[in-house]
């Protein structure tokens, strides 16, 4: 058992008149500021019968109101399910009646979509417009047990049903640590947050900023606009995005380069193209590739700067509190050996909620089994590529989707790709792929064949080329490959 003095408290105790928020209005709150609101919320939860241990749920885009929000549930000490706001009213049900949630706490725009839940399920439910940041303060518990859960997220469900992921304050706690020993930390660090807060990404950096005491630059979403205005001119150090974003903002970023005092772009969440990373070494954006799941409580690996160039394409090393292996059925693979990537350290979590079969089948002596395919060189660093999930086996060889997509957008005329397995006759399985064009007038489908005929092996050619208006994906942005049919 691990104890430890409750993380907001302590941060406005500490430093009360540095900055904790900063929003797009350009709205400020110092940690002094964002105590005293977490407190009213606390006070009001509390009167709305919410205590510790409850299950609380939380259905909000990014704001002001969804950060304190989460505050005030850690400091009466709830255990908060953070709900993906795009999934869809099915969805919804499944998890909060799979992580038998009593209370469900909601941003007024969800009004209706709450309407249809309680129909359904029978839970308490409370807008935030019911909040106010007025009235008297409950500081909250006085310490936090690192053993205990504090959030429950479903992982993105991109390769099955979601499964609720427990995390604990440990867990959180050194999931900050093991970034910040690799990032280091300046007084002036701003944390650029534009990824949704329900996503382990997004709720990382909020901790983030109450652990190492800076300010969080909080979006409602991701609009390039703003994001680019925001780390041009207002100081912002270190943003966290997935590929599309810095897609569109390395379009965005033309021939301007970004401040010197710009120092971290962390890309995760899924496979960066090649393309990509050339595009952002060229215009001097300081990419980190990192690894990481909602398991692992975000970023488990990450490419230091040092091998950024060396290493392009790389995921990195594991941060300093975490181990890694690739395993081949019961075999450690060879240097450049394709297996599972298995993780362990104090980030990882206990385990799923509610799902025994999937904690027996995935966490061994501490070791989570990703469903990643991975291989280490020899230096030691690891190199991502595919779900295991989505393998494709071609003739006996394997084909890993996210190479070709990789190639396929390095065309000029691709806008997005997702490739995946057909059943064959002869080969088992064939790749196909589903292309979103840029500009029709001068796509040639020849062409973008002959581009893929002279990047990859031919049994790696998708063998059949749709053209699509838009990949599925989900609110991680996630390809959802499993709904790519023709
Ligand atoms: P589900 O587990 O429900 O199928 P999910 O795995 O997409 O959903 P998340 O926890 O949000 O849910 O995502 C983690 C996954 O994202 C990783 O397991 C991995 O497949 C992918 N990913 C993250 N970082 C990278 C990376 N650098 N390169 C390739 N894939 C990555
Ligand atoms: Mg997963």
């Amino acid at each position: 058992m691990t104890i430890m003095p409750q993380w907001l408290k302590k941060r406005a105790a500490m430093t009360p008149d540095r900055e904790a928020v900063v929003l797009s209005d350009d709205t400020r709150y110092t940690f002094k500021e964002l105590n005293e609101h977490a407190g009213q919320y606390a006070y009001q939860l509390k009167q709305q019968g919410i205590n510790e241990g409850d299950h609380v749920a939380v259905l909000s885009k990014n704001s002001y109101e969804m950060f304190v929000m989460i505050h005030a549930l850690q400091k009466i000490g709830a255990v908060m399910f953070l709900l993906n706001t795009r999934l869809s009213v099915n969805e919804f049900l499944f998890q909060l009646k799979d992580g038998e949630v009593t209370h469900l706490l909601f941003q007024e725009g969800f009004r209706s979509v709450v309407d249809e839940l309680t129909v359904e399920v029978n839970l308490h439910s409370v807008s935030f417009e019911q909040f106010s940041f007025e009235g008297k303060v409950d500081e909250g518990i006085a310490e936090f047990d690192l053993d205990h859960i504090t959030t429950v997220l479903y992982t993105s469900g991109t390769t099955g049903l979601p499964k609720g992921v427990q995390l604990t304050y440990g867990n959180h706690w050194w999931n900050a640590n093991g970034s910040v020993l690799n990032l280091g930390l300046n007084a002036d660090d701003r944390w650029l947050l534009c990824v949704p807060l329900f996503h382990v990404s997004g709720l990382s950096i909020l901790f983030r900023s109450v652990i190492y005491g800076i300010p969080a630059h909080l979006h409602e979403r991701f609009d390039v606009e703003s994001v680019h205005e925001d780390i041009m001119n207002h100081g912002v150090t270190t943003m966290s995005a997935v590929s599309v974003m810095l897609e569109e903002l390395v379009e965005r970023l033309g021939n301007e380069s970004y401040p010197e005092s710009f120092r971290c772009m962390l890309l995760g969440g899924g496979p960066a193209s090649k393309s990509l990373l050339e595009s952002s070494k060229e215009k001097s954006i300081p990419v980190f590739q990192t690894y990481g799941m909602t398991e692992t409580a975000s970023q488990f690996c990450t490419l230091d700067e040092e091998n950024a160039l060396r290493k392009l394409g790389s995921a990195g090393k594991p941060l300093f509190p975490g181990q890694l292996k690739i395993m081949n059925d019961a075999e450690e693979c060879q240097v450049g050996e394709v297996g599972e990537i298995l993780m362990k350290g104090p980030s990882v979590t206990k385990g799923y909620w509610n799902r025994p079969d999937a904690n027996k089948e995935t966490i061994h002596d501490g070791w989570l089994k990703t469903g990643d395919l991975g291989y280490l060189d020899e230096e030691g660093f690891l190199y991502v590529v595919d779900r295991r999930k989505d393998l494709i086996i071609s003739g006996g060889e394997n084909v890993y989707p996210a190479e070709i997509e990789s190639v396929l957008k390095s065309h000029p005329s691709v806008k997005d790709a997702g490739v995946v397995g057909k059943e064959h006759e002869r080969w088992g399985q064939v790749p196909v792929a589903f292309v979103v064009i840029r500009d029709e007038e001068t796509f040639s489908a020849e062409a973008l064949k002959d581009h893929c005929e002279n990047n990859l092996a031919k049994y790696k050619v998708p063998k059949e080329f749709h053209e699509i208006d838009e990949l599925p994906r989900n609110a991680s942005r996630k390809l959802m490959r499993n709904r790519l049919v023709n």
